[in-house]
């Protein structure tokens, strides 16, 4: 018997991010995993207070509706609120026992994150164990180079991260090419009131102007 398509799909991943705003290497980046890694869908997860960055300007519900906006004509994406009600520091190890629990029937959590949150990852609460619920999928971005097998950086800053990095065995390094977006170049050039077109999608970009968001 052939198998259906969906019934060879493992697992499931988990991309969480302050999304401020949610951009197109975001999308990019979640469904090259999602295809890469053949995951049955990819959650989205918007951060209310993340523990290692500045709490954004604008609120989570901002960014939450971002998100959906952007997710919306992918149907193997999906949003979770679960950070965002929380109301409190976004702690990961809590949000995947948390999703666990409701995704049960699921065996494989992957979480995707890119190589400069992971080259932080030693400094986030009970890492060694988050490594035992997930494993890592790791994306190369631009200006940040190394992975914990070869342990090449591109700066003495970089190599000491690199160092302090923890050896996980189930981290998969993607390298999709360089994705040269990031949430400050868009914030940036709004407040320069410059092109942020082809940045991130249309719906998102138009709701950014609508509520006069990073003016
Ligand atoms: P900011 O510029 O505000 O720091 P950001 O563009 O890094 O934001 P986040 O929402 O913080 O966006 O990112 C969520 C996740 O996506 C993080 O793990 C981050 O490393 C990863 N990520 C974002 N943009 C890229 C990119 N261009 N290449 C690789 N990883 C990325």
């Amino acid at each position: 018997m052939v198998k259906s398509e969906s019934s060879k799909k493992t697992g499931v991943g988990i991309f969480g991010g302050t999304f401020n705003p949610i951009h197109l290497g975001h999308l990019i980046i979640a469904e090259n995993s999602r295809e890469k890694l053949n995951l049955k869908k990819i959650i989205f997860v918007p951060s209310c207070y993340p523990p290692h960055k500045k709490t954004p300007e604008i609120g989570a519900s901002h960014r939450y509706q971002m998100a959906k906006l952007a997710i919306s004509p992918n149907p193997y994406f999906v949003l979770s609120a679960i950070e965002v009600k929380r109301k409190n520091k976004s702690y990961t190890i809590d949000t995947i026992r948390a999703l666990k629990k409701l995704y049960s029937k699921e065996k494989n959590f992957y979480f995707i994150l890119g190589l400069d949150a992971y080259l932080a990852i030693n400094t986030w609460k009970d890492i060694e164990k988050l490594a035992g619920l997930v494993k890592f999928v790791v994306v190369k971005r631009p200006g940040y180079q190394g992975d914990t097998s070869c342990q090449v950086a591109t700066s003495s800053v970089q190599s000491g991260l690199l160092a302090m990095t923890p050896k996980f065995k189930n981290v998969k390094f993607l390298d999709l090419g360089p994705i040269g977006i990031s949430s400050t170049e868009i914030r940036k050039r709004i407040k320069e009131k410059k092109s942020v077109r082809y940045l991130l999608p249309k719906n998102v970009m138009d709701y950014i102007f609508q509520h006069h968001l990073y003016e």
